[in-house]
């Protein structure tokens, strides 16, 4: 008999004998229907159904709930306990909206004193389950090192099956059921921005689960995906580094819950999820009023386009002032290399500045362009004067993020010493009062000194945390989240001193610091198959900016495909080097797109992303090499499509670019969730670089041509 059917015959028979000394108990949240089966060695989760969909979400061969990994000592040996053998004492409770599973008295005497407390209650509404979990350790020389909770083994749910997964904006990958696939995720960093994963399929309707932690704090953890083809299974887990892991007698408790969703739809519908979740619980949540950010200058937050190049003035403020004149658009301009020392090198010794750094600010101010130089947030070379271990030891070592076994976390990207040895540079922690004012420095003395527009501060939303442990810091050993903490701290005392006009911005999107940046540099979303999950949630809340634009032979299509992209996906354009105004041809279509975006920018300050229309019709694709690392290759529609509104303002933006070398054309259906009205709608059409506009009743029905290289915006409004 299949499981499924098992399970539905139990309804039946809830808390029916099963087996020798075994037990099943069903708990139900809505649709979602849980099944635990208790034995004499543990609890383990036997079956997981869509009950309105009669199926069965589980694989073949179900994962623990949770496994503990625990050390003795100093011994890195571990031992392991999960949640379906070897315990003595287990029991499961059921009451009204609430299950509650215990484990205690493990069979191993060693592991004595460790007990497990799962509570699940039920939102029916929802169909979610909401878990919480505690691990006590009374043990006297056992140290909780690792918790993996939840974890779950998931069937292919059906036709056209997909996960989504937070690396950068979110990506949605196929018939991972079928294939070899492995995802591996260190929360927060540039790749695993989000706590929420999703697995659904079904085509037409799509269904599926959601699976997240709603973590306020932005703890440490892994996500976790991994196929194995032969079962046609998806393992998802969440693991946890404990805090104070090495110390005997530590305990765990999870931050916030962790839920369980039957999803009825698809990653737009499991980022409204997070995203109700997120604006109401999330510490990072920042003061969003009608025009967006309240605490982001105006000009950051209408600011369309960006360029990047370095060095003294004398080599880029008059390229840059070309590129700005150019576009027609003021311009946001990340100075690299302003500073005498060599990049990745000798940080974080930044002045003095280049000669004229300061004048080259002002002259590049007055022409309309926003500079914004570069200083890392995370880094101390350990030879930091040319060869000499000036400060680092004396100064730094102190506050440089540690090891288990006490030795200095030491990095190193390539930059190499004047003696030819690499440069390696120490990861400082976050929590380190030295380092905290060391940062706040520097960005205080180039806002007020050289009067720049902000500051970039290299990999704090990229980098994922050290798990410190060093005792003296004063922070939780390894997990926990005092990383995102010391960071929010540093960052607090920056703004609260800085010039209100001035901006914060970092690299990647790691979500635990938006509230305390302006903006988040987007330039590793290059991958196949990514969706704008982050924009959906995160779309006004802060401003995203630049992609990283490569060469080869297919450039110009890339560069087309990732401004496109920028422009529906809600960023900020842009981030190409200001030798750009060479290609005619390229420059041209970038300026076409910055133009669109700065007439229609208040959508993505101030609005919220909708679904994106979807293309009815025969929409051929476009490949091109990105060279993100490497070859890279990257398929997407020719017609890139996105939807943006200002709700309160009875207004929808429906965008297109065609990237393409040929017209395409298609109709949309309109998406529910647009909130278009029942009564009259006007739409406006502006396309191609003339911005030529027409107007018509309601939105099109008929199908539309989309021009080659040409960007068209409907602007629909009642
Ligand atoms: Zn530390």
């Amino acid at each position: 008999m299949s499981r499924l059917l098992r399970a539905v015959a139990l309804c039946l028979v809830c808390r029916a004998a099963f087996g020798a000394g075994e037990e099943l108990t069903q708990f139900s949240a809505g649709d979602l229907q849980l099944t635990v089966r208790r034995s004499a060695q543990g609890v383990a989760v036997y079956s997981l159904v869509d009950s309105r969909q009669a199926q069965e979400l589980l694989a073949q061969g179900p994962r623990p709930l949770f496994t503990l990994a625990l050390r003795q000592g100093g011994s890195t040996s571990e031992a392991v306990l999960d949640s379906d053998q070897g315990w003595r004492q287990c029991v499961v409770t059921q009451a009204g909206t609430g299950l509650e599973l215990r484990w205690s008295e493990p069979a191993d005497e060693s592991l004595a004193g460790i007990s497990v407390r799962a509570a699940a209650t039920s939102e029916a509404g929802a169909s979610a389950l909401h878990w919480k979990l505690y691990v006590e350790n009374r043990s006297t020389n056992r140290s909780l090192w690792r918790v993996v909770f939840p974890q779950l083994a998931l069937a292919g749910p059906g036709a056209n099956a997909a996960v989504l997964f937070p690396r950068g904006p979110g990506e949605v990958q196929r018939g991972v059921w079928e294939r070899p696939f492995n995802y591996h995720g260190n929360y927060p960093d540039g790749g695993c921005t989000m706590q929420f994963m999703a697995a659904y399929g079904g085509g037409e309707s799509p269904r599926g689960l959601y699976v997240a932690t709603h973590d306020p704090w932005g703890s440490t953890k892994d996500l976790v995906l991994q196929s194995d083809s032969g079962t046609r299974s998806l393992r998802l887990s969440f693991e946890h580094p404990v805090p104070n892991m090495g110390l005997a007698g530590n305990s765990f408790a999870l931050e916030g819950e962790a839920v369980w969703r039957l999803l009825r739809g698809d990653w737009f519908d499991a980022a409204t999820i997070y995203r109700s979740w997120a604006q109401r619980e999330a510490k990072w949540w920042p003061l969003l009023g009608r025009d967006g950010r309240p605490d982001t200058p105006r000009w950051m937050r209408e600011l369309n386009a960006w360029t990047i190049a370095g060095g003294a003035p004398g080599e880029c403020v008059r390229a840059v002032k070309e590129f700005r004149a150019f576009l027609g658009v003021p311009l946001g301009f990340h100075w690299y290399n302003w500073h005498q020392i060599p990049f990745d090198n000798d940080y974080p010794h930044y002045f003095p500045a280049k000669g004229g750094f300061a004048q080259g600010v002002a002259e590049l101010e007055s022409a309309g362009v926003f500079p914004m130089p570069y200083i890392n947030g995370r880094l101390w070379d350990s030879h930091d004067r040319g060869t000499e271990d000036f400060e680092f030891s004396k100064l730094a070592l102190a506050g440089v993020t540690r090891q288990a076994d006490g030795t200095p976390c030491l990095e190193s990207y390539g930059s190499k010493e004047t003696n030819g040895q690499p440069v390696r540079l120490g990861v400082m922690c976050p929590s380190s009062p030295l380092w905290q004012n060391t940062v706040s420095n520097l960005v205080w003395r180039l806002v007020r000194e050289c009067k720049t527009s902000g500051v970039y501060i290299d990999q704090v939303a990229a980098a994922a945390p050290k798990l410190c442990m060093d005792p003296t810091h004063g922070h939780p050993l390894g997990g926990g989240h005092w990383w995102t903490e010391g960071y929010w701290k540093m960052l607090e005392d920056i703004r609260s001193a800085m010039p209100r006009e001035a901006i914060l911005t970092t690299e990647c999107n790691s979500e635990p610091f938006i509230r305390w940046f302006d903006g988040y540099l987007t330039w590793h979303w290059q991958h196949d198959g990514q969706v704008p999950a982050f924009p959906a949630i995160y779309g006004g809340a802060i401003q995203m900016f630049g992609r990283a634009y490569r060469g080869g032979a297919t450039r110009d299509l890339a560069l087309r495909m990732k401004a496109g992209q920028q422009l529906v996906f809600g960023e900020q354009l842009g981030w190409l080097d200001p030798g750009v105004v060479k290609q005619a041809d390229n420059a041209q279509f970038f300026r076409q797109l910055a133009q669109m975006r700065s007439k229609f920018s208040r959508y993505f300050f101030a609005g919220e992303m909708a679904r994106p229309p979807v293309l009815l019709g025969d929409v051929p694709k476009v490949k091109a090499d990105w060279q993100w690392s490497g070859e890279w290759w990257v398929t997407t529609d020719a017609v890139l499509t996105g939807a943006w509104r200002l709700p309160a303002e009875g207004r929808l933006l429906l965008l297109f670019v065609n990237v393409s070398d040929a017209p395409v054309t298609a109709s949309i259906r309109p998406a529910a969730g647009w909130g278009l009205p029942a009564g009259p709608v006007r739409c406006e059409m502006t396309s191609g670089a003339s911005m030529a506009a027409t107007a018509a009743p309601g939105v099109p029905e008929k199908p539309a041509t989309f021009g080659p290289r040409q960007a068209q915006v409907w602007e629909l409004r009642w």
